[in-house]
């Protein structure tokens, strides 16, 4: 199939031709017909099945068929993406595929100052992609209005849910009129995921790309058993010795993170962490790095790793195990995109012994394990891994040399500082400190809810 059979117009094909794409990928052969039709779609589909095109590209030739004028302060079609990257990248998207059209979008999050976001509403826009809280602060401040809405597209659902913005979620699908399109994405149908669904989609076509776990077969998986202790000196040989270029390492805290990536640097490896303490300057410099191929490693907690676009990754490594089996899936699923071979590697020790069997009870395989010569591990080590058993702490231990956010009063809409916590980087539950807003304000700690048994610590 060829993408000049779904529908689309000449302008959005010639941007896709500019793109260099041929053929839409599945999720793109289905869900362009359905939205171009005005239905409402729930989609499964992961980072790396190009869904971005799969929802822009449709919405795009809507907008611009009915051409409607779009009022000051009024937004016609919103995206909400949990983190800043992810909007930026479908913000990129939205621009790269609308450069024919008259279409005018915008990217808002926090983290950064809220002025020129208000700035760039005033004249009104045909596409907002918007983390939740930020978007929120602007209809507080009245900077923005959604009596002209058409399209809501919620991107990466789950993930939404995982890192609580349902409220949020809720608060703005109250604000938005009763008559409009409802794009859903998410990598799992998970019971919460329907339960919105339920809500929010009106007679949705349902499409299915990325059954579960399938990522986790086309990727050559690897576990070596090592010693706690050992990981770090582990890692740096691994690198070095398989002259590694462009590795993603996981970690399942952002003080583990950072000190992974410091150590490299002292061995001579070009490393960085990229982590929700890390300010958007950083995280943008890390990315575009890693990227060029300045840095060598990239050590990411699993939030801020979510939703990059980082092509046909040759490699990626656990250095810790997610304490959620399905990020293993996600984490992996980094690599080996579009029919690449990818190698996963996970450095396992005594305290992650049921942590990998929940992980091959969830993909239905089990992932070969071999010491390395030289960090052979101890036989306790082996023996737990065997037998599936040891579990790490839950809480991310206290990291002295973390940035500590101040705690503001809950009064005024300042911008958040550079650096300061915002979407993509809000705390769970249960870390004792309250979460906070793009906007710096306090929030209460929300109510235990489900879908929190599945939150994470260490973010
Ligand atoms: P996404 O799943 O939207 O994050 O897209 C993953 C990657 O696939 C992005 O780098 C896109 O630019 C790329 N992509 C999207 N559609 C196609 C296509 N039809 N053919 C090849 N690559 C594509």
């Amino acid at each position: 199939m060829q993408f000049d059979s779904l529908g689309l117009s000449a302008p959005l094909l010639r941007a896709v031709a500019d793109q260099g794409y041929t053929t839409p990928s599945p999720i793109q052969q289905q869900a362009i017909p359905v939205v171009l039709q005005g239905r409402d779609l729930m989609a499964a589909a992961q980072t790396g099945t190009g869904k971005t095109a799969g929802f822009t590209l449709p919405m795009l030739q809507r907008l611009t068929q009915s051409n409607r004028r779009v009022s000051p302060n009024q937004v016609r079609a919103l995206v909400l993406a949990p983190t800043r990257e992810l909007a930026a990248q479908v913000g990129e998207s939205v621009r790269e595929y609308g450069k024919y059209l008259p279409v005018k979008s915008h990217v808002v999050f926090g983290g950064v100052s809220i002025n020129p976001q208000m700035m760039a509403m005033r004249r009104g826009l045909d596409v907002l992609v918007a983390c939740p809280g930020r978007l929120l602060d602007l209809y507080n401040q009245k900077a923005v209005r959604f009596d002209e809405l058409e399209i809501l597209v919620l991107d990466e659902a789950d993930r939404m849910l995982d890192m609580g913005f349902i409220r949020d979620i809720r608060k703005i699908l109250a604000l938005l009129p009763k008559k409009r399109q409802n794009l859903l994405f998410s990598a799992t149908f998970a019971d919460e995921i329907r339960e919105l669904a339920t809500g929010l989609l009106h007679e949705p076509a349902v499409v299915e790309v990325t059954p579960r776990n399938s990522t986790a077969e086309r990727i050559e998986q690897l576990v070596h058993p090592v010693d706690k202790g050992n990981k770090i000196p582990l890692l740096t040989h691994l690198v070095k010795a398989n002259d590694w270029r462009q590795v993603l390492v996981f970690t399942r805290t952002k003080h583990i993170a950072n000190r992974v990536a410091e150590k490299l640097e002292k061995e001579g490896v070009t490393a960085a962490a990229i982590h929700g303490n890390k300010s958007q300057g950083a995280r943008t410099r890390a990315l575009a790095g890693f990227k060029d191929g300045s840095l060598r490693v990239l050590v990411a907690t699993d939030i801020a790793a979510r939703g990059l676009d980082i092509d046909k990754l040759p490699q990626v490594v656990n250095y810790e195990l997610p304490n959620v089996a399905e990020d293993y899936v996600h984490r992996i699923g980094r690599t080996g995109r579009a029919g690449a071979a990818g190698h996963a590697i996970s450095l396992v020790s005594a305290d992650e012994g049921k942590l990998i069997k929940g992980i091959e009870r969830l993909i239905k395989q089990t992932i070969d394990k071999q010491a390395v010569a030289g960090f052979e591990p101890s036989r306790e080590t082996l023996d737990a891994i065997a037998k599936g058993i040891g579990q790490p702490p839950r809480k991310e231990p206290r990291d002295p040399h973390e940035q500590r956010q101040p705690r503001r009063a809950a009064s005024g809409n300042k911008p958040a500082a550079a650096g300061g916590r915002s979407e993509g980087t809000a705390p769970r539950q249960g870390q004792g400190r309250p979460a906070q807003g793009g906007n710096g304000q306090a929030r209460a700690p929300r109510a235990r809810r489900p879908a929190e048994g599945r939150r994470r610590q260490g973010e």
